[in-house]
């Protein structure tokens, strides 16, 4: 069986020999403040009470673990999938928000920073904001601005300022480099809400945390469902990986259950525009983070691709690089065509509209080969609302690369 591999990082935030905090100098002050500190705040009683009264009168969780029964009998499986689309705004992203807002009030910060790609990780900042009224700045590629523009508008309405990254690709990583040189220049009052299992320790393992609801809740509505608190199989898609950290999270230490994390395959592995991290990645630091890394003979990030933005990463949290590395979890890549599939085929069968991210999750039943006894569990990330348009073009036959 797989070697003993732990939920949690060690001391210095070690995940195997993935983890750690690459950070220069000047950032510290605000990283060792963190890490200082958050465990105790995480667990002290005041911020337990304020983080589960919020998750379930502002988010509306516990989510349902949804009995599947036409996908199951398509698959000739059980089949149940955890309604992570049902939370306000959308998707699993503001079980984060919510935790990473309320230790920013607790360490007496008053201004939020926060970088974004396609736009979700800043609509879920900008309404933990609203909702404790805290400044919030938004950093968002030039270029995510112009093809994420009702993400933009949602984050303007709920009172954030969305500020444009001109250097480099004018994307998602000139973003973060944008947001990192904020918090050097604001120590003090300013927190970074960081949007998954990425960054320096402390935060892959402080975001794995929050969204570790996923599979506690799972465990609960399980045994009440199947009277077994465990499955055979748990599905996520990963991009930095905090949906599946998640899902995966009570479930790393039972060997008995297989996690299963799908990657964006883009066009497809070998073709030069994927996001399949696992397996085209080498060691290497992202982020302030020591973990696989889509990177050129010389270091250099390649740029990566997926129809959905939300995967469209080049990097992985080092919590999956360690899964990988350990072969605790199974990795496999999905493509723009399997995803879209899958996309079209739960919509239809299940009345579900999907995330285009969480479509690459449901496209790997196909292969998966689960038995009639079995049971798996899929984390719906999120709802297909956003993806609208791009669902509509790809079966128009004019889809032509993100918008
Ligand atoms: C952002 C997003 C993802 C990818 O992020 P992870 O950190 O890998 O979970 C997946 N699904 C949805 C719906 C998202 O919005």
């Amino acid at each position: 069986m797989t070697p003993n591999v732990s939920k949690s990082p060690s001391q210095k935030g070690y995940y195997g020999s993935f983890g750690g905090a690459y950070i220069p100098e000047m950032l510290f002050p605000n990283v060792e403040e963190l890490e200082n500190s958050y465990l105790q705040i995480i667990n002290s009683e005041e911020f337990q009470k304020e983080y589960w009264q919020l998750l379930r009168d502002y988010v509306g969780r516990p989510s349902p673990l949804y009995f599947a029964k036409r996908l199951s009998e398509k698959y000739n499986t059980n089949i149940y999938l955890k309604r992570e689309d049902l939370n306000h705004t959308g998707s699993h992203k503001i079980n984060n928000t919510i935790g990473q807002i309320l230790l920013a009030k607790h360490l007496g910060k008053k201004r939020i920073i926060a970088e974004t790609g396609a736009g979700q990780h800043g609509v879920a900042t900008a309404t933990v904001c609203a909702l404790m009224g805290l400044e919030c700045i938004v950093y968002m590629g030039e270029v995510d601005i112009e093809r994420q523009r009702p993400n933009v508008e949602r984050m303007k309405l709920l009172g954030a300022t969305v500020r444009p990254a001109t250097s480099g690709s004018k994307t998602l990583k000139d973003a973060t480099n944008e947001a990192i040189r904020d918090w050097i220049n604001n120590p003090i009052d300013t927190h970074y809400i960081i949007g998954s299992v990425v960054g320096p320790h402390p935060y892959p393992d402080m975001v794995a945390r929050f969204q570790s609801v996923i599979s506690e809740e799972i465990k609960k509505q399980l045994q009440e469902k199947t009277g077994r608190d465990y499955p055979d199989y748990v599905l996520a898609c990963v991009g930095g990986g905090s949906n599946a950290a998640g899902t995966f999270y009570h479930f790393i230490e039972n060997p008995k259950v297989r996690l299963i994390a799908l990657e964006a395959g883009g066009q497809g592995v070998n073709t030069g525009k994927s996001a399949a991290t696992t397996a085209l990645g080498k060691m290497g630091i992202i982020h302030g983070s020591k973990t696989l890394l889509m990177q050129t003979k010389d270091g250099q990030i390649i740029e990566p691709y997926s129809i959905s933005a939300g995967l469209d990463y080049p990097g992985v949290g080092p919590i999956h690089a360690y899964l990988f590395d350990s072969r605790r979890g199974e990795y496999y890549a999905v493509t723009d065509e399997e995803a879209m599939e899958a996309g079209f085929m739960v919509s239809k069968i299940e009345g579900i509209i999907p995330a285009i991210e969480t479509a690459h999750a449901f496209a790997y039943l196909e292969k998966l080969n689960a038995k009639p006894d079995e049971v798996v569990v899929v984390c719906l990330s999120g709802r297909g609302d956003k993806d609208l348009a791009t669902y509509i073009k790809w079966q128009e036959g004019t889809y032509k690369g993100h918008e």
